[in-house]
């Protein structure tokens, strides 16, 4: 497999809901019918929930992506995000904003300093070599997290962002995970 289709694999997420809602309409209690998913456009701030799943009311048909977003925020908002992957949010901050800073302030230093002219700056353009494989090497990492869980047979289902996090939960054994990339 090539590295792209490995990356492609690992961060790619299954969407899906396995958890009971109630219908604003008839009242009914249960897992609402699943059909398929939509990209979504919404602004993500703060905790907003987004739903990408299609989710209907078994009972009378009534779309349910509003319960859902509800029922996302209930059961995510004190999920806290891994501390290994606010770990690596944050070297990828560094590593994106940090570096190129650094870098700056050394080759400004030198043109002050006269070591070498104004060209240098041309070399601000290695950040562009070292900012694109670090997104792929942290966003892969970020998304390792969802291939291991304490029960040992992980299949975590997207259910949708609150805010900019994803929202993922274990099929096997109802874990709530909340990851950022
Ligand atoms: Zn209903
Ligand atoms: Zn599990």
């Amino acid at each position: 497999m090539s590295l792209l289709a490995k990356y492609q694999e690992r961060v790619q997420h299954q969407h899906g809901w396995e958890v009971e809602l109630q219908c604003p309409e008839c009242n009914h209690v249960a897992v609402p019918k699943y059909d398929g998913w939509t990209a979504s456009k919404a602004i993500k701030l703060g905790d907003t929930p987004t739903i990408y799943a299609n989710l209907t009311c078994s009972d009378c048909g009534r779309d349910l992506k509003e319960a859902a977003g509800g029922k996302l925020k209930e059961l995510f908002k004190d999920v806290a995000i891994p501390v290994r992957n606010k770990g690596l949010l944050y070297k990828f901050l560094f590593v994106v904003i940090g570096l190129p800073l650094i870098l700056m302030g050394f080759l400004w230093a030198g043109v002050v300093a006269d070591w070498w002219g104004y060209g240098a700056f041309g070399w601000l353009g290695l950040i562009a070599f070292i900012t694109t494989p670090a997104i792929f090497y942290f966003n892969y990492n970020i998304h390792a997290i969802r291939f291991v869980c304490e029960c040992g047979n992980p299949r975590y289902l997207s259910m949708g962002l609150l805010g900019r996090s994803y929202c993922y939960r274990c099929s096997s054994c109802a874990k709530c995970l909340r990851l950022r990339d």
